[in-house]
């Protein structure tokens, strides 16, 4: 028997009423510490590890709201690889839990709550149902995670990835995905590699392929996850807006540059227009634009600023007397 072949053994014995029903660590060394991701739910604390029969010492815990893997490079697989590597992880299982409140939870209500505690929903990212990693079925959250894990290039080949359910009010243990079979089915695809794609290869590949991630990424569609899409487009027509009211304001910025540039360039003309008059003789054209050298000038020529032009004041009126407006009634 190999170890969690021995666990769920052990754990489905034991709520039988077996009292012998136990594991002996010393029999698994080779398949031990295990490394474990459960959801942060506190109903777990006193259920880990003793549902699996294995001491803490090798028991390497890693938690997370609703034991989530969001993708195979993502930061929860940085730790799992840590774990393996640093830690000597010899065998990985996802442990989801029955009644997960990360499941229950609509994007709505989570939008709600974070509202409550002053989050501004502006600030948050776009797509929130993938940053939350919010699903809509515990088992199927599980195969996801271990599918993610499976296809990590982080993790090596040879070690198993399991997935479990446990329910947290009877501690029984459900094993959702076997990781030895998968192992055993990959090398065994991998040895018996043809090219004509006989029933057996197939049936090894669909095996190794336990589910399509696009197809059952939301299986169970809940009413709740309409009104999410529908905040998600509400919260990026806020963002566009958010966005156009800033680059309307650097526009205004940019703007009011260019317009300082004018000015500055205006004054620089009138300079040069002042100092080509000054220098030669009447121009039967107008002037260039370019600066040009001053040739010969008579000594010290006095620059004289430009003359203001002040748009005319529009005229003062006073204030209209009464008696001069049409009558009221
Ligand atoms: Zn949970």
């Amino acid at each position: 028997m190999r170890l969690l072949e021995a666990i769920i053994d052990a754990n489905h014995r034991a709520l039988t009423g077996d009292e012998r029903a136990g594991l002996n660590p010393a029999e698994f060394a080779d398949s031990l510490p295990i490394i474990a991701l459960t959801c942060i739910d506190p109903r777990l604390n006193p259920l880990m590890p003793e549902v699996l029969g294995i001491p803490e010492s090798q028991f390497i815990w890693l938690r997370n709201a609703g034991n989530i893997i969001t993708g195979p490079l993502s930061s929860m697989m940085r730790s799992v690889a840590l774990a393996c590597a640093v830690k000597s992880g010899r065998e990985i299982v996802i442990i989801g839990h029955t009644d997960c409140l990360v499941c229950k939870m609509s994007m709505v209500d989570l939008l709600e709550r974070l509202k409550t505690l002053g989050v501004n929903r502006t600030r948050l990212p776009e797509n929130l149902t993938e940053y939350f990693g919010l699903f809509a079925s515990e088992r199927q959250n599980v195969l996801t995670a271990v599918e993610f894990v499976r296809s990590s290039p982080l993790i090596g080949p040879r070690i198993p990835v399991h997935g479990l359910l446990v329910n947290t009010e009877s501690g029984r243990l459900e094993w959702l995905v076997d990781g030895y079979q998968a192992l055993e089915t990959a090398s065994s695809a991998h040895t018996s590699v043809s090219l004509e794609p006989g029933a057996t290869s197939l049936d090894a590949l669909k095996q190794m392929l336990p589910f399509n991630l696009g197809e059952m990424k939301f299986p169970e569609a809940k009413i709740g996850e309409l009104a999410t899409k529908a905040e998600g487009i509400m919260g990026r027509v806020e963002h566009v807006a958010t966005r156009a009211e800033h680059l309307a304001g650097r526009v205004g910025e940019f703007a009011e540059k260019v317009g300082h540039l004018a000015d500055k360039a205006t004054d620089w003309l009138n300079e040069v227009q002042v100092h080509a008059r000054k220098a030669e003789p009447p121009l039967t054209k107008p002037p260039a634009l370019k600066p040009q050298p001053p040739k010969a000038q008579p000594p010290k020529p006095i620059s004289v600023p430009p003359p203001i032009q002040l748009p005319p004041r529009p005229p003062r009126v006073g204030k209209p007397s009464a008696t001069l407006g049409p009558a009221n009634k």
